[in-house]
């Protein structure tokens, strides 16, 4: 089987691509890093079934070859993600979606799109069920991604129904795991974070709101099953075991042993009050539900922020600890460090009111350069990594 997966270097899209790796699959992940990030999949560049493709949906999705089946994830999916890039969100929901099913179209391919459970919006049917309409503000500042991914379902059905398309839709409730960005915005990552580094966790609201939480690994399942199933209406994916965002801080506080207090934030405009899946259609159809609990998918989760939250250097952020910070990003052709290829070209740190936003000119002596778009996005992920760092800016210079 050889499958496309957009925004295949996301979140999910990685493990995705991971998943059908191991099952035998061959794989062209395609990306263009508006959030995703080369290094969740650079583990992946010398598996031979493995390949990928830089280029943006919206634009165009262009993959020679056969294609068996279509797994359409590209799209900014975390709150401040689709805040900061909210035409591109309505546009990834739209034309990348367009792309997507006329590429499954030509290639006479199976494509799952992936929606979520924002298309219920703020819900007034609790738990939420397939066949629940939801209750989207269509001018709210959510609405960018909640009525893009609704846009995406109805385009994806009208496929199906007269473009001979095979179609399958998830609805993805909140997933967490390893690759998650540390400055997503989301929850999980924010609290991590805060809570290892012994800063107060912030809660926003008064925490009564609640969610539920499915770890990442599980949700791949669900989304391979439902795409070697033959079954073509929305199917929500999630862990049904639902908790409020209060209990989620004292329990990233247990675990990780933090002495962090839990201070109270203003509630974003919108943010739904309640979240949780009836998974009753993924059990029946699929055999479907989530194996790992939350305790033990943050244990994994946490382990692995441990490890990715590197200092930049010893003492406050300065232009020197920044460079040297850099010094782990390598020219994927050269093998050779871009500071020791002199390629940083000027470093400014900017205080802002949440951390430090870093500016870095960049020179590359070949403007088309294939690997451009991957060599910035490694030094913007680097530098993103750096505790306090909210934020970096690469300008290319030729
Ligand atoms: N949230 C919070 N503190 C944070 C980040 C998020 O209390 O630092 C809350 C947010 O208001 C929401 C819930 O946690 O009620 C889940 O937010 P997330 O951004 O992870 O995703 P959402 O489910 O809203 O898409």
């Amino acid at each position: 089987m050889r499958a496309l997966v957009t925004g295949g270097a996301g979140f999910i899209g990685s493990h995705l691509c991971e998943f059908l790796l191991k099952n035998g699959w061959q794989v062209v992940c395609l990306d263009n890093f508006i959030t995703g990030r080369p290094s969740n999949v650079s583990q992946l560049q010398n598996n031979p079934g493995f390949m990928f493709t830089e280029q943006d949906a919206i634009k165009r999705v262009d993959v020679s070859g056969s294609v068996d089946y279509v797994f359409h994830l590209a799209s900014p999916a975390s709150p401040v993600d689709y805040l900061t890039f909210p035409v591109q969100t309505l546009e990834a929901g739209a034309m990348g979606t367009r792309n997507a099913l006329e590429l499954a179209k030509d290639k006479k391919a199976v494509l799952l799109l992936a929606s979520t459970s924002e298309v219920y919006g703020d819900p007034l049917v609790h738990p939420q069920k397939e066949e629940y309409w939801g209750n989207v503000n269509p001018v709210g500042l959510r609405s960018v991604y909640d009525e893009a991914k609704r846009f995406a379902e109805a385009l994806t059905t009208e496929y199906g129904r007269s473009q001979g398309v095979s179609i399958r839709i998830a609805r993805i409730f909140n997933t967490f795991g390893t690759r998650m960005r540390l400055n997503d915005g989301r929850v999980v990552p924010n609290f991590i974070y805060q809570a290892l580094n012994n800063e107060p966790i912030t809660v926003y609201g008064d925490g009564s709101q609640t969610r539920s939480f499915c770890y990442v690994d599980d949700l791949v399942q669900g989304l391979y099953k439902l795409a070697l199933s033959d079954f073509r209406e929305p199917v929500n994916l999630g862990n049904p075991v639902e908790m409020s965002v209060l209990n989620f801080a004292k329990l990233i506080i247990k675990i990780t042993g933090s002495r962090s207090e839990i201070i109270y934030r203003p509630l974003p405009a919108d943010d739904p009050r309640q979240r949780q899946p009836d998974i009753t259609k993924a059990k029946n159809i699929l055999q479907w539900e989530p194996k790992i609990g939350i305790e033990d998918g943050l244990a994994r989760t946490i382990a692995w922020f441990k490890m990715h939250m590197k200092p930049g250097g010893a003492g406050p952020l300065t232009k020197e600890s920044v460079i040297e910070a850099l010094r782990d990003v390598t020219d994927p052709e050269l093998g050779i460090s871009v500071v020791d290829l002199e390629l940083i070209k000027d470093v400014e740190i900017q205080k802002q009111e949440k951390g430090e936003l870093v500016k870095i000119k960049m020179t590359l002596t070949t403007p088309n350069c294939p690997l451009l778009g991957y060599m910035v996005q490694s030094v913007k992920e680097r530098i993103e990594g750096i505790p306090g760092v909210v934020s970096a800016d690469v300008e290319l210079i030729f």
